[in-house]
C-alpha cells in the first residue's frame, strides 16, 4: 500500500473543491491533478500543479494575442513542424510539477536530469518509512550476457527466493538498527542526518520534481526507452500517458519523432541511398565501426 487512508482523504479533499480560472486548462490534466498513480511496490507519480497545453506551444510560436482563430489541424501541424525541426523554446512553455515517491537508487539515476527544479524529503529533518522496493519475482534477472548495463534470464526457484529473502532481511535490518541508533530512549539517540547513512539503496524517497514539456520529453525519451533501468522505465511510462491526456498533438509528435523515429549518421544515409540503388552493402564497405553497424542493421538491416 502507497498511501495511508488518510493521505488518500487529503488528495480527495483536494480533488473535491476548484475555483474559476482565466488560464488555459487542459481536460485530460484535470483528471489527473493530485490523483496517485502507482508505481513500483510502494512507489507513486502524481501531478500537483501545469501549466499551458497544446494551444500554448502554438501560441507562443506564433507570438500571438490570444489564442487565435486558427484549426486543431494548423496546431497539429506547426507542432509536429516544430518537434521535427528541433525548435524546441515553444515546448518549454509548458510546465508540469510532480510529487514523486521512488527508491533512492532510482532517485540517483532521475537526478541526473538537471533540467529540472527539484526539493526532496529531508532525512535530516524527517524519519524515513520502514518503505523498500523489493523486485516482483518477473524483474528479478541475473546479470545480461550481452549487455554489460543490464540483465538477462530470470532467476528461478532457490536461487531467486534466496535473493529476495537477503532483500528483505537486510532491509528490515538496517532499518532495526536506523531506529535503534535514532531512539533517545536511555541514550541521546544520533541525528537523523547521520542515522540514515546506514540505510540500504532501495529504500523510498520523495521529491516534488518540476520541469518544462521540452525537458520532460528529453527525460521520457531517454527513460521510458528499452535501455532504461525497468524500475525508472516504470515512471516513466506512467507518465507518458499522463503527457498523453496534457498535451495529445505535443506527444503524437513525440511519440513519432522522437520516441519512434530514428536519427541516421551521413554513413547511414549513404548505406540506405547505396542500398535503395540496390547495391549490397556490408559493414565493411560502410564505413562504420562494428558497434555501429550492429545497431544500424537492428534498425534497418
Ligand atoms: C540508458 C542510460 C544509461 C546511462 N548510463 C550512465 C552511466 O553509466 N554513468 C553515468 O554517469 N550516467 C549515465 N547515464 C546518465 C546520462 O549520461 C545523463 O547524465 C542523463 O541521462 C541526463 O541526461 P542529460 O544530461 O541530457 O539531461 P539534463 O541534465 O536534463 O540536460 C538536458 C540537456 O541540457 C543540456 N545541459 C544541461 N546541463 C548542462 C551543462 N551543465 N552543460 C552543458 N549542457 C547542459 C544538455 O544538452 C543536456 O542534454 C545514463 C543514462 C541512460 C538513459
Amino acid at each position: 500500500m502507497t498511501l495511508t487512508a488518510e493521505q488518500r482523504a487529503e488528495i480527495a479533499e483536494q480533488r473535491s473543491t476548484s475555483s474559476t480560472t482565466l488560464r488555459a486548462v487542459a481536460p485530460g490534466m484535470e483528471a489527473h491533478l493530485y490523483t496517485p498513480h502507482e508505481v513500483l511496490d510502494h512507489g507513486l507519480v502524481r501531478v500537483i500543479d501545469y501549466m499551458g497545453d497544446d494551444s500554448a506551444i502554438t501560441q507562443a510560436a506564433r507570438v500571438s494575442y490570444g489564442r487565435g482563430t486558427r484549426h486543431v489541424t494548423n496546431d497539429e501541424g506547426l507542432i509536429r513542424y516544430l518537434m521535427r525541426h528541433w525548435h524546441s523554446t515553444p515546448f518549454e512553455m509548458c510546465e508540469v510539477k510532480f510529487h514523486v515517491k521512488l527508491p533512492v537508487f532510482v532517485a540517483r539515476q532521475w537526478i541526473r536530469h538537471r533540467t529540472a527544479n527539484v526539493n526532496e524529503y529531508s532525512a535530516r529533518y524527517s524519519i524515513l518509512e520502514r518503505e523498500f522496493y523489493i523486485p516482483d519475482p518477473e524483474h528479478l534477472a541475473a546479470q545480461s550476457t550481452v549487455n554489460n548495463q543490464g540483465r538477462g534470464e530470470l532467476l528461478e526457484g532457490e536461487e531467486a527466493q534466496r535473493v529476495l529473502d537477503l532483500l528483505r532481511e537486510d532491509a528490515m535490518r538496517s532499518y532495526d538498527h536506523y531506529e535503534a541508533m535514532l531512539s533517545q530512549d536511555g541514550q541521546k539517540g544520533l541525528a537523523r542526518e547521520l542515522a540514515r547513512m546506514n540505510l540500504p539503496a532501495n529504500i523510498y524517497t520523495q521529491w516534488y520534481w518540476k520541469t518544462d514539456l521540452h525537458n520532460l520529453f528529453h527525460f521520457l525519451r531517454l527513460r521510458a526507452d528499452a535501455h532504461a533501468q525497468y524500475e525508472i522505465r516504470a515512471y516513466a511510462e506512467v507518465m507518458c500517458g499522463i503527457v498523453k491526456d496534457w498535451v495529445p498533438i505535443a506527444y503524437g509528435a513525440f511519440r513519432d519523432y522522437r520516441m519512434g523515429g530514428a536519427n541516421l549518421s551521413a554513413k547511414g544515409v549513404e548505406v540506405i541511398k547505396r542500398r535503395l540503388r540496390g547495391e549490397t552493402v556490408t559493414q565493411d564497405d560502410s564505413g562504420m565501426s562494428a558497434g555501429e553497424w550492429r545497431e544500424f542493421e537492428a534498425l534497418w538491416g
